[in-house]
């Protein structure tokens, strides 16, 4: 289970500020987490489904979105994204 804390920590020691998140099913525009001054915030966009302005987030969720993944290699690239090294038994 990867925690709030080590993600927070990973993205600030890799200096990441953007994790792309999933296309716009509608528009296609690539909704991403985004990073400043080590708050999280979501970034929708576009306006299709919420408004288009970047909202604060937990780590929590982000840690969540990671954990929840399923399938190994979907985790390990998700983790990877975040600066965290994933290793192979806490994937599965
Ligand atoms: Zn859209």
């Amino acid at each position: 289970m990867i925690t709030a804390e080590q993600v927070k920590a990973a993205v600030e020691a890799a200096g990441i500020t953007r994790i792309e998140h999933h296309d716009c099913g509608m528009c296609g525009y690539m909704t991403a987490y985004l990073v400043e001054d080590g708050k999280l915030y979501f970034d929708p966009g576009c306006d299709c489904r919420w408004a288009g302005a970047p909202e604060p987030r937990d780590w929590r969720d982000a840690a969540d979105w990671i954990n929840m993944q399923s399938q190994p290699d979907i985790k390990a690239r998700l983790a990877k994204a975040f600066g965290i090294d994933l290793p192979p038994a806490d994937a599965a």
